[in-house]
């Protein structure tokens, strides 16, 4: 027979929740659980101990665990149990909660009390996740909204309301569309939602349109919540605005392509413009300028006022230099002092000369830094696509070199490059030394080009073209050193040395009974201008024994354009000695009408830039008809040089150009070489002079 005791005690030890018996303060009697839970190995050990033992000193609300539990056992007299949370420790010192319910009851007649627990570590934990999760919800800078499968709103976030101006009553209940922009068109909600149906997930950017009209950038992310079925599916959105942080990508990008000082494109912007620029150039087969302005004397502005006052000239400068330029050309600052202009199709050199002295005029006007004025003055190299480079570095390194230049020349003023300036310093000087040794080391050659008649094909005349055979570097182009030369001032003595040369074959030519032959020189701007070329020229020419007639000189269009007055005067006098003048590279500089009708001049010459395209390119073939028309209402005759082809030969017959010079008649060769061949071509008499 179980007594209702015995059942009372199995119940007891066997339940899984920890319980003893309180009586007076003191355990009299606790179950196996409670053993266990409590990480005691006996039952004795634990009744052993005094209550205060099994908690902590204090319980998380800081009262002292003695005093709190007999303050609370003192409760119990009355009756009616009691439930709270009380914080226990085990055996090993460890705490954790557990809910604790007391129940008086009468045992052999006295009045004990049941105290069963539970460890509520679990739920505790439970709660403080949610409770974060909670407050997260609450407080994160991220919009949260969460609809239903149907996606209607059924809550959404603080922040949510922060950012689209909607408070939750107004979101709650409809769809997100309240926040749809009209910046994407129906395929972009069509392929969030079938990303979203098929993956659980879309991320990406979204123009949506807060409550006051205002369209703004928001980053989000949709997640599918799956539930116990496909209709308690739910959507939850996290967003943030992101208007601000593109509008300063922006602003960083901008930064990268521009010079924060003056908001100028920078030299990044620059190649990627002069890449686009040199592309369309040579598409439409248009010109192009790179201008590379350097300040004079900006280093001591800055050193002595001060890198503020340094800081405002270039911003003064870099305004300037906007009005200074069309709004289709591209101004750049490359740092420090120095800026870039890229001009596209210039119609001529003209043109972009008439801009760079537009640029040192705005550069040298004084500038108000305060109570100081300074001046500062700019050079301007000038390199020109394709004849001084065809790619972004050639150009720019050339402009560069002409900048140096101009310095050079004494500031304040332009150049345009020539292939002389990209020597580097210590390597020109070298240059100039062999250069002037060259002459006395006969290291110099005479080229000479046959030019012919178009109406018979036979040769009527030459030019004579220097080369020199530099020992180390073998044979060197005149375009590459006559600019050395002339910055070296040994221009004359080499042109001297030409003029002997020309006048030598000639009288060959003369003895191999082609005295009929006309010599061109080619003569610099030196040597018209300084030397006293018309008496060198005459002195040669008697000492050899020859007629003035059959001399030539040739001078550039820019040359003589240059300072046309005072050309007028110079050439009057050695055309009236009988030498003839023939006016090179005609087209490519800016001639003046009126001028060419008064300058003594005998000849154009046809620049080869428009003959190497006259037989497929209307605009060419135009300019070279244009030049025939006119040398021939001027009673000029008209050379075309560079002549390549046989059809390039039948058009400028047919145009009325009387004589060719070029590779398809024959290249430019040794004066022994052309004694020889004009020997072989002699079928027909020299054209004899006029
Ligand atoms: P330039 O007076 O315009 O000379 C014509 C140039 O065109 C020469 O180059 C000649 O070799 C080249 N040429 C001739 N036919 C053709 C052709 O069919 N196709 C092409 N692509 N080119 C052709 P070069 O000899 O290199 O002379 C370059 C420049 O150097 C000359 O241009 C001239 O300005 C200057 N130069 C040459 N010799 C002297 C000189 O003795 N004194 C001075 N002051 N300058 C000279
Ligand atoms: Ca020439
Ligand atoms: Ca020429």
């Amino acid at each position: 027979m179980t007594t209702c005791e015995e059942r009372f005690r199995r119940l007891f030890d066997q339940s899984p929740d920890p319980t003893w018996i309180i009586e007076d303060n003191r355990f009299i009697d606790c179950n196996e659980a409670a053993v266990r839970l409590l990480g005691y190995t006996s039952k004795e050990g634990l009744l052993r101990s005094h209550p205060s033992d099994l908690s902590p000193e204090f319980q998380p609300d800081g009262e002292r665990s003695l005093m709190k539990a007999e303050r609370i056992l003192g409760t119990m007299v009355g009756g009616g149990f009691r439930r709270f949370e009380w914080t226990h420790r085990k055996a090993d010192g460890t705490t954790f909660p557990a809910e604790v319910t007391l129940t008086p009851m009468s045992l052999d007649g006295r009045t004990v009390i049941h105290c069963a627990w539970r460890d509520i570590s679990a739920r505790k934990a439970d709660e403080a996740a949610l409770q974060l999760a909670a407050s997260v919800y609450r407080n994160t800078i991220e919009g949260i909204v969460i609809t239903d499968s149907e996606g209607t709103i059924v809550s959404v976030n603080p922040a949510f309301s922060e950012i689209t101006g909607f408070r939750a009553e107004e979101a709650i209940g409809q769809t997100p569309r309240i926040l749809k922009s009209d910046r994407h068109d129906e395929t972009f909600y069509k392929q969030l939602w079938t990303r979203l149906l098929d993956t659980g997930q879309w991320q990406g950017e979204i123009w949506n349109r807060r409550k006051n009209g205002e369209v703004y950038l928001q980053h989000q992310t949709i997640t599918r919540i799956p539930g116990p079925h496909p209709a308690a599916a739910q959507f939850v959105a996290i967003f943030n605005d992101i208007t601000e942080l593109r509008r300063k990508d922006e602003r960083i990008q901008h930064l990268a392509f521009h010079d924060a000082l003056t908001e100028l494109p920078n030299r990044l912007l620059l190649t990627d413009r002069l890449e686009h620029g040199i592309a369309v150039a040579e598409r439409e087969r248009q010109r192009l300028a790179v201008l590379f302005l350097d300040l004079d004397q900006f280093k001591v502005v800055n050193d002595t006022l001060g890198h503020d006052h340094g800081d405002a000239l270039l911003q003064v400068m870099g305004d300037r230099l906007r009005t200074a330029v069309r709004g289709c050309d591209t101004l750049s600052r490359l740092g420090g002092d120095e800026f870039v202009v890229v001009l596209t199709d210039p119609e001529n050199e003209a043109e972009v000369a008439a801009v760079a002295e537009r640029i040192i005029e705005a550069v040298n006007r004084p500038v108000d830094l305060g109570p100081v004025r300074v001046h500062v003055s700019g050079s301007i190299g000038i390199a020109l696509f394709p004849d001084d480079g065809m790619n972004v570095v050639s150009l720019m390194k050339n402009a560069d070199a002409a900048m140096y230049a101009a310095k050079a020349a004494g500031k304040s003023t332009f150049r345009f490059f020539n292939a002389a300036m990209t020597y580097r310093a210590e390597e020109r000087l070298q240059l100039v030394s062999d250069l002037r040794l060259a002459i006395d080391k006969q290291q110099l050659e005479l080229f000479v080009q046959p030019k012919i008649s178009l109406a018979t094909r036979l040769p009527c005349g030459a030019e004579a073209l220097v080369r020199w055979r530099h020992p180390e570097r073998g044979l060197i182009s005149p375009a590459d050193f006559i600019p050395l030369a002339e910055e070296a001032g040994l221009i004359i003595s080499l042109g001297e040395w030409v003029l002997d040369q020309s006048c030598r074959t000639l009288a060959q030519l003369r003895k191999q009974g082609f005295g009929g032959m006309r010599m061109a020189i080619n003569v610099s701007a030196t040597q018209l201008h300084e030397g006293c070329l018309e008496d060198t020229i005459r002195a040669m020419l008697d000492a050899y024994g020859l007629e003035p007639a059959t001399m030539e000189i040739e001078l550039t269009e820019s040359m003589v354009m240059n300072d046309p007055d005072r050309a007028i005067r110079l050439l009057g006098k050695l055309r009236a000695s009988g030498i003839t003048i023939a006016v090179d590279d005609f087209g490519t500089g800016y001639s003046s009408l009126a001028y060419l009708k008064r300058l003594p001049i005998d000849t154009l010459k046809i620049d080869r830039t428009f003959v190497l395209d006259a037989d497929n390119n209307e605009d060419d073939a135009q300019i070279c008809r244009t030049i025939i028309a006119l040398g021939n209402s001027l009673r000029l005759s008209v050379v075309a040089e560079g002549v390549e082809t046989a059809r390039q030969a039948d058009c400028l017959a047919e145009w009325g150009c009387q004589t060719a010079q070029g590779y398809f008649f024959a290249r430019p060769m040794p004066a022994a070489e052309f004694l020889t061949w004009v020997t072989g071509q002699s079928a027909c008499l020299p054209q004899a002079l006029p």
